[in-house]
């Protein structure tokens, strides 16, 4: 590498004025409105003298790709354009679609998951441009829709050709520039418990849904669902999310449903998972002959791990040497992302800002973990 981080034309201002700009386009998802958004990055990048390719994943949603040779292995700088919705905008102190600047943080849903970190990877994607001689391999830019519900967006992604030629990537997400290598997998679940309804006067006479869901659900939660294998994440978590049942409260509840979010690490499938509950169930059933109980699968991802000795690991270590003069050691994270979708991609997570803020009101970026995100994007194709 010639070029050292500081000689790239990367603008904390710009960035800063970037990031206000995505902000103040609300993308919350649900409903998943983010086509103003992904139509002001593509008019962004174009005006810049970059393509922008408009990918559609379903009516008015469209991902934004972008590459800038167009040819050959590549690097994937990639985050995500839906935020999760506001609940309670009076709850805020500042204006949650104003982009407002504050105390060395700037205010707002998705200022920092991820349009903070949206706008450090586009401006160093542009500065790329800029060097493009120097650059070690290709890079491939790309904006998903749909990342904070079903990743219906990478899942879209891995059909267009530039992302078929993409041998490893970075995802933004909020990490406060630590490298995450693993993650873990997630399995989202549903029983349903079925009883007979009969008058609430007459409660012997009917079976009740929800008073059988309770030894279902409080034997799941004492299971060893397993530790896996992988020291830099704990073991399987379950959180009992939801839970619905009855009709009226004078009437016996015939239904009962339970929805179960799994969180499991390498070493841990989906599959064994399943099993241990079906097991479980089967000896409920054998104590209790009234008990009609089902289990259905909402949705699942694997674990997503990459090796510490990958390359891309490598590389971006050494581009955060570069920039911060030290980095930090590879981290796991509970949760899961567009990294589970972008199957066989070895991704690293790498952003801006605290990750305690995401999902808040008053969510915030930190503003001086912006210009050094944007330098290590552009250091890394560049090593
Ligand atoms: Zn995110």
């Amino acid at each position: 590498m010639t070029i050292s981080p500081d000689e790239l034309l990367i603008d904390e201002r710009e960035i800063l004025e970037l990031t206000q700009k995505l902000v103040q386009i609300p993308s919350e998802n649900q409903p998943g409105n983010e086509k103003a958004v992904g139509e002001y990055i593509a008019a962004w990048l174009k005006d810049k003298g970059l393509p922008a390719q408009l990918q559609e994943v379903e009516k008015d949603r469209f991902n934004v790709i972008s590459s800038i040779k167009r040819s050959g292995p590549a690097l994937l700088l990639c985050g995500h354009m839906d935020t999760v919705p506001v609940p309670n905008p009076d709850e805020w102190t500042y204006d949650p679609f104003a982009g407002e600047i504050k105390d060395g943080y700037l205010f707002g849903r998705g200022a920092l998951d991820m349009k903070g970190s949206l706008a450090c990877m586009l401006t160093a994607f542009v500065a790329l441009k800029d060097v493009e001689e120097e650059l070690s391999q290709d890079v491939v830019f790309l904006a998903t829709v749909d990342e904070e519900v079903a990743t219906k967006g990478a899942k879209k992604a891995m059909e267009s050709s530039d992302i078929k030629r993409v041998k490893h990537g970075i995802i933004a997400e909020p990490t406060d520039l630590n490298p995450v290598i693993v993650q873990k997998g997630h399995c989202w679940l549903k029983i349903k418990t079925l009883g007979v309804a009969a008058h609430g006067a007459l409660p012997e006479r009917g079976v009740n849904a929800i008073l059988k869901m309770y030894p279902v659900i409080t034997r799941i939660q004492e299971l060893d669902f397993g530790k896996g294998d992988h020291p830099l994440v704990s073991g399987t978590t379950v959180n009992i999310g939801l839970i619905n049942g009855g009709v009226k409260i004078n009437m016996v509840p015939d239904a009962c449903e339970s929805s179960l979010d799994f969180r499991y690490p390498p070493g841990v499938t989906s599959e064994s998972i399943l099993e241990k509950i079906n097991v479980l169930l089967k000896g409920l059933k054998a104590e209790d002959k009234e008990l009609d109980a089902k289990i259905e699968i909402i949705k699942c991802s694997d674990p997503v791990e990459v090796q510490r000795s990958a390359p891309i690991v490598t590389l971006l270590l050494r581009a955060m040497d570069k920039v911060l003069g030290s980095h930090s050691e590879p981290i796991g994270v509970p949760y899961y992302t567009d990294a589970s979708a972008l199957t066989s991609i070895p991704i690293v997570l790498l952003g801006p800002g605290e990750p305690g803020y995401a999902h808040q009101k008053d969510e915030r970026i930190k503003i001086s973990s912006m210009l050094p995100a944007a330098k290590i994007y552009a250091t890394v194709p560049l090593l």
